[in-house]
């Protein structure tokens, strides 16, 4: 993809895990490379066409200045993810931090830290029967949308559906979030996981009632595994409540693996139903 670089930009901040490091300050520099169509602003010859280095700078400095960090690690990912939220024509950052003048007993000439942020494009199924569903639906929609890190683009209507998996419970209220997230997929299952706790969410029994249950369905056209994560969701393929918000979404998406559309597989889904 196009890109626009800029290099050695020279920032005095106030980073470290000492104290002297965060009393007197010293001089950090920065490599920032910004992921963008350049089609049209070459064609067109207009700024507004694409993102303004001379803004982005001036931000770059402000978020390392505007608050001191132990690491230049924090430091780097506060000013990812700022530009990434200023800035919606920027799909990747590239960000390096160097510190020449890092208190080290040692002959070097620098150290950094090089990053990598993106936006992905998930969606996350939510559902719940517990409590005041639609009150903890509610809330844990405004929690994700304040972190910073993900963020909810759009909402399907809440469907009410009778449970799965033979367990007596109360009608569930479910529905799938479109998000955009900076997060890579172990990180957001984590975070979805915090934002089910702070909705009271116990891990008992399996299929059984809860709170709030969040499941990340798809993350670009990732196809991932690991011993806790499978992207795409396993079971959305025969999940009816879970296909036909989707559908209500992104009819037309399709899944990295079966190539079949999300109307195709909620029109599978619905057939085996009839055919039981
Ligand atoms: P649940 O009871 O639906 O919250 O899911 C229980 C476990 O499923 C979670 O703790 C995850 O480790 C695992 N899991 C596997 N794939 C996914 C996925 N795509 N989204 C959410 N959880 C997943």
């Amino acid at each position: 993809m196009d890109r626009i670089k800029i290099q050695e930009l020279k920032v005095f901040a106030h980073h470290g895990v000492f104290d002297f490091e965060k009393e007197k300050g010293q001089n950090f520099f920065v490599n920032a490379t910004l992921f963008l169509p350049l089609q049209k602003a070459g064609r067109t010859d207009a700024l507004e066409e694409t993102v303004n280095y001379a803004a982005v700078c001036d931000d770059i400095v402000n978020e390392m200045q505007g608050k001191n960090y132990d690491l230049i690690e924090a430091a780097a990912e506060a000013v990812c993810v700022c530009l990434l939220n200023k800035y919606p024509r920027l799909q990747q950052v590239d960000l390096e931090i160097r510190k020449p003048e890092a208190p080290l007993d040692a002959d070097f000439s620098s150290v950094s830290v090089y990053i990598s942020r993106k936006r992905h494009r998930t969606y996350i199924a939510f559902g719940a029967n517990l409590g005041d569903p639609l009150a903890q639906i509610s809330a844990a929609k405004e929690a994700i949308n304040a972190d910073g890190s993900c963020k909810i683009l759009r909402s399907s209507e809440i469907i009410k559906t009778t449970p799965y998996g033979g367990v007596e419970q109360d009608d569930f209220y479910n529905g799938v979030w479109e998000t955009e997230t900076y997060l890579e997929p172990e990180e957001l299952l984590d975070f979805l996981h915090r934002v089910e706790q702070t909705q009271g969410r116990v891990r008992d029994v399996v299929w059984g009632p809860r709170t709030l249950d969040l499941d990340i369905l798809l993350f670009d056209r990732l196809v991932y595994e690991s011993e806790r994560l499978f992207i795409p969701h396993r079971d959305m393929k025969n999940r009816d409540f879970v296909l036909e918000p989707l559908a209500s979404l992104t009819p037309d998406l399709c899944h990295p693996v079966t190539g079949q559309t999300i109307i195709e597989m909620l029109g599978e889904v619905k057939e085996r139903h009839i055919c039981k």
